[in-house]
């Protein structure tokens, strides 16, 4: 809805021209347009004011301003030549750039230019006492001559150049800024870069002597398991050799021996027997550790396996209050090493027989996911907390733990984690002082 016009004119011969580009930059400012948009509409409204002179008729002009929606100012120019919008179109495409809307129709009785431009948001209230004001104030408005309005284009003009000018100095002055700017960003990524240059090549070093180190002790500890198993081996014959001379000694056949000779012998043998068992132990171990321990695979029949210890291992099952139970095996079948397995399980139940006065030494196997998993518990003397991975240790014994047979070497565990190892599992234990222990082996069902 647009209210009662705020201003009319008519643009009759050129002069009327200046007049209206006057008017327009009146009005424009009366309802709150800045400086820079009343020069923009007065610039459109001379154009077309110019374009329609051309044609040699008179042109209403008529100012008004919406009420709804936002605030806007329209510009209608009518000229009585029908059918000019063709020829006036092309010419105001510039034109239009200047306001928000421009559009050229037919209207009664010729040819209409309807112009629009929003009122910017900080202009007053259009209220009617207020619009009635403008009209007053316009009514009053003595039209100044077209050198005037010359002289006042020109201000504009040098104004919109000194703005232009302004611009292009700040755009040099950003320019310059950016520059810099890049200059400082590059000098920092190149700071940036050698010094990751220089960590880099820092560690680079470091894994060199990392790797260096790794050889060196690769090839200590090779040394230290060839020397042991060399040694071991070495030993073996001549300890065999006493262990059977001191047999001879005792034997019936032989000479008799006093009492105090066949003592001393007995405990000749006895050291022997402890000397072949450490160094067997050790050469296990040695050749486990060199790496000369290979797992043999195939389809491990449990049933067949547990079958085997129970029958092996009852006679060390001594104890009356004892109860030695291998279960039957819930899982029949795995892919694994038949004779490694037997030795890490028949290692785990020598101990826990070792370890048990009362109660009850157990094994069991279960599948636990995509492990299969192999316990032996035992109601045994248990191992404190903090000694749980000491134990896996080479030589180690836990303090003031007593065997109930047999004395042990403390290579036991070591060798069977590591054969687990080589099985592709893991060993863990869990135990309690006074309560027992269970050493659990969990082998993958697929290795
Ligand atoms: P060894 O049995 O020859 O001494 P191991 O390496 O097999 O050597 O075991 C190391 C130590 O761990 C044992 O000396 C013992 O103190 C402790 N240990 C192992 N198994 C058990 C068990 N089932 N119950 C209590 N203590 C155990």
């Amino acid at each position: 809805m647009s209210s009662e016009p705020l201003m009319r004119t008519r643009i009759r011969v050129e002069q009327d021209v200046f007049a209206v580009r006057q008017l327009g930059r009146e009005v424009a400012r009366e309802v709150g347009f800045e400086v820079r948009d009343q020069t923009r509409l007065a610039t459109a409204l001379s154009e077309v004011g110019r374009l329609l002179v051309a044609a040699g008729r008179d042109s209403d002009v008529v100012f008004t301003t919406t009420a709804d929606g936002v605030p806007t100012l329209l510009v209608e120019l009518t000229h009585p030549v029908p059918g000019d919008g063709d020829r006036l179109r092309p010419q105001l495409i510039q034109v239009s750039r200047l306001i928000d809307t421009l559009e050229v129709g037919d209207a009664e009785p010729g040819t209409v230019v309807r112009m629009s431009r929003r009122l910017p948001p900080s202009s007053p209230a259009l209220n009617p006492d207020r619009m009635e004001e403008i009209r007053e104030r316009l009514a009053g408005l003595v039209p100044g001559t077209p050198l005037d309005e010359l002289s006042e284009q020109n201000q504009q003009l040098i104004a919109a150049l000194d703005e232009v000018r302004a611009q292009r100095d700040d755009l040099a002055r950003l320019n310059a800024e950016l520059e810099e700017t890049n200059k400082g960003v590059m000098a920092l990524y190149h700071q940036l870069s050698d010094e990751l240059e220089e960590t880099n090549r820092g560690v680079v070093a470091l894994y060199a002597e990392l790797d260096e180190k790794s050889v060196q002790l690769r090839t200590a500890s090779e040394a230290k398991s060839r020397f042991l198993a060399n040694v071991s081996h070495e030993l073996r014959a001549p300890v065999t050799a006493i262990i059977g001379l001191g047999r001879l000694l005792s034997d019936e056949s032989s000479d008799e021996l006093t009492a105090e000779q066949s003592r001393q012998v007995e405990l000749i043998r006895g050291s022997a027997t402890d000397l072949l068992s450490l160094v067997n132990d050790l050469l296990d171990l040695a050749k486990a550790e060199a790496g000369r321990v290979e797992a043999n695979w195939s389809e491990v029949d449990l049933k067949a396996v547990f079958g085997q210890l129970r029958g092996t291992l009852r006679p060390l099952a001594t104890q009356p209050a004892v109860d030695f139970v291998v279960e039957e095996p819930a899982v029949s079948r795995l892919r694994s090493d038949e004779v490694l397995l037997a030795q890490v399980l028949r290692n785990l139940l020598t101990n826990a027989l070792k370890f048990t006065a009362e109660g009850s030494v157990r094994l069991g196997v279960a599948q636990v996911g995509d492990n299969v998993e192999f316990t032996v518990a035992d109601t045994g003397a248990g191992i404190p907390a903090e000694l749980h991975e000491r134990i896996f240790e080479e030589f180690y014994q836990v303090p003031g733990s007593r065997a109930l047979s047999g004395k042990g070497t403390g290579l036991g565990l070591p060798y069977a984690r590591r054969l687990v190892g080589i099985l592709g599992g893991a060993m863990r234990v869990s135990s309690t002082p006074g309560e027992g222990s269970v050493f659990t082996v969990s082998l993958p069902v697929s290795p």
